[in-house]
């Protein structure tokens, strides 16, 4: 790994594990961490969960796996340039979606529907729960033992009273404290890719046109570019050479608005940085132009009539087990059973958030088809 700026998250001022654990031979503490993660169920199911279309509806759309590489790979330019810490912002891109539900956001809000009288229930924290305690692979521990600094990275945000329960990595919420640079990094890589793939994914679908792209500035500019370059490109390539220099133009914005912020506040370490103001940011003009490509997006995309009806489904695909579940856990498969008896409710949102879109189909079909031959 290339040098570290002072302000960079550092194996040797890491808060630790929750147990401890001899430091690695031959990899970082952090890389470790990143190594667990990748070898971990729960990042296998991200191949099969979905983030806006639905798994089986065709191949080439994002998943939640493929998104979770974009993210690691554009926050890793990002910190490179930045000399922050490409093991850590590696491991917090990678594991940042592991609690998402089945069939992305609308499995999401069902989820926490259900679960509205129990606690509720919160993705950011899924995941956190996923490498804390449900990854069942170690002798010494539940879960994966990672770093406090992949953990922080890990929980975006968090209710006052969540946080109370969650112990250090829930301090910061409540002392309104930053958490590190990499972990701000993450997030706004999070967005960048999100955002340049649904704009993929929406066209490669065809529920969105590159004529209805036009009035979002940000593409505009860039594929008027492209066609002053390559007067005859069409179709994939025109929308591929367009979505590049967007990517490249919110990255490398990124880049500079950060470190002029980095520069002017000037953080010793990275206890400094959780002390600051947030440092990592986007400049208030690509702020403005990514402001409206979001606007677009959930206007013309996310709220599209087919997008609804998937939605739809699959929001009733979820309360329906849930209700199922709840009602007679023995029809839970006997780990989640004995986990029921303590909290039925919560477990029962594990055994549920823990599904791919089509094991959570198969298991609708188990339970309630009406053919019993
Ligand atoms: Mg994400």
């Amino acid at each position: 790994m290339s040098e570290l700026a002072p302000y960079a998250a550092r194996t040797q001022a890491s808060r630790g594990r929750r147990f401890f654990e001899p430091p690695p031979e031959g990899r970082s503490e952090f890389q470790r961490d990143r190594d667990r993660i990748v070898h971990s169920t729960a990042f296998r199911r991200l191949e099969y969960k979905t983030q806006v279309f639905v798994n089986h509806e065709g191949d080439l759309f994002r998943t939640r796996l493929t998104h979770s590489i974009e993210v690691a790979q554009i926050a890793r330019s990002v910190a490179r340039n930045l000399m922050l810490n490409e093991d850590l912002v590696e491991s917090i891109a990678l594991a940042h979606d592991l609690g998402h539900t089945p069939f992305g956001h609308s499995g999401q809000d069902a989820l926490n529907d259900c679960m509205r009288e129990y606690g509720g229930f919160e993705h950011n924290l899924q995941s956190l729960r996923v490498v804390d305690l449900l990854e069942q692979r170690y002798g010494a521990f539940d879960g994966l033992n990672l770093c406090f600094e992949t953990r922080e990275g890990i929980l975006k945000h968090c209710s006052q009273a969540n946080a109370k329960k969650l112990g250090d990595v829930g301090e910061r919420f409540l002392l309104k404290k930053q958490p590190s640079l990499e972990a701000q990094l993450a997030n706004l890589a999070d967005e960048i890719a999100y955002n340049n793939h649904d704009v993929d994914d929406g066209l490669r679908s065809g529920l969105i046109t590159l004529e209805d792209l036009l009035e979002v500035p940000v593409f505009l500019r860039h594929l008027e570019e492209v066609r002053r370059e390559f007067p005859d490109l069409q179709d994939r390539r025109l929308t591929h050479e367009t979505i590049r220099r967007m990517i490249n133009t919110f990255v490398t914005d990124l880049t500079g608005e950060s470190r002029r912020r980095i520069g002017e506040y000037a953080p010793d370490d990275i206890e400094a940085v959780r002390a600051g103001p947030m440092l990592i940011s986007f400049s208030d003009d690509v702020k403005r132009l990514q402001q409206a490509l979001q606007t677009f997006l959930r206007a013309r995309l996310y709220k599209h009539y087919r997008v609804q009806r998937m939605a739809n489904k699959a929001k009733r695909i979820v309360r329906e087990l849930f209700s199922a579940f709840l009602e007679e856990p023995q029809l839970l498969p006997p780990e989640y059973q004995t986990r029921a008896k303590l909290d039925a409710p919560r477990a029962i949102a594990d055994y549920v958030a823990g599904m791919t879109d089509r094991y959570a189909i198969k298991e609708y079909r188990r339970i309630f088809a009406v053919d019993i031959s």
